[in-house]
């Protein structure tokens, strides 16, 4: 048997672990190709040059066979977890202790979380208390990778008026994050849906007595869980 030297670049090795976990990786459920192609804003074509070497890579970081598609291997899973607690933890340091605006954490951790050791990894855990989530209210993974299930589901889910509260706002577009924070719809707050229909949804957030008017792209940028 021939041993092939790959030689992967750890950090788009990690986005791609990355992805693939956040799209539906994470379990049993296999990914597609193009799906994965859509979420990281790559050819179809580097990406499949890309899962084959992760696949051949020594431990398999993932198990991919070209028409069923792709998920994570026992490695590839602890790897994304990793990498997904140095992000989470940057991202409520940068926010708790150096007071970066929350829009603004995403890109920064995106930058840093394949860069940190194990021993940067936990001074920042203990400084911070162990937090159990991040600002965008999205769970970070213990050290050895467990991560509790999340019971939440997105806003544009929602068939009728009610109560509700905000559980995670999505780190993706900085400028939604934006204008989600200056609506007061944070991780934690109260949320009171009066109507909805195809375009918006009406709406009360926290204290704040006046209805906002919030469009379906950006309540699909908020997940919620019902207020008891
Ligand atoms: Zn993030």
């Amino acid at each position: 048997m021939t041993t092939r030297r790959v030689n992967l670049n750890t950090e788009s090795v990690d986005n791609y672990l990355k992805a693939i976990f956040a799209i539906g990786g994470q379990e049993e459920e296999r990914v597609t190709s193009n799906a994965l192609a859509e979420r990281l804003g790559v050819a179809p074509a580097s990406i499949t040059n890309m899962l084959q070497k992760l696949a051949a890579s020594s431990p398999p970081l993932v198990e991919y066979e070209r028409h069923r598609g792709v998920r994570l291997s026992a490695a590839g899973r602890r790897r994304a977890l990793e990498v997904l607690r140095h992000h989470r933890l940057l991202e409520t340091f940068l926010y708790e202790v150096l007071e970066y605006p929350l829009e603004e954490v995403h890109d920064e951790a995106e930058r840093l979380e394949h860069f940190i050791s194990e021993r940067f990894e936990e001074r920042i855990a203990a400084k911070l208390g162990h937090p159990k989530f991040d600002p965008h209210g999205h769970c970070i993974p213990e050290m050895d990778g467990r991560m509790p299930k999340q019971v939440s589901r997105p806003l544009t889910d929602i068939e009728q008026d009610g109560k509700f509260l905000v559980d995670s706002v999505s780190d993706q577009d900085p400028l939604l994050l934006k204008q989600l924070k200056a609506h007061g719809i944070t991780p934690g707050a109260r949320l009171q849906v009066t109507s909805l229909s195809q375009e918006e949804f009406v709406l009360r957030a926290g204290n704040n007595s006046r209805a906002l008017r919030l469009s379906r792209t950006l309540a699909g940028a908020v997940r919620i869980r019902s207020a008891d």
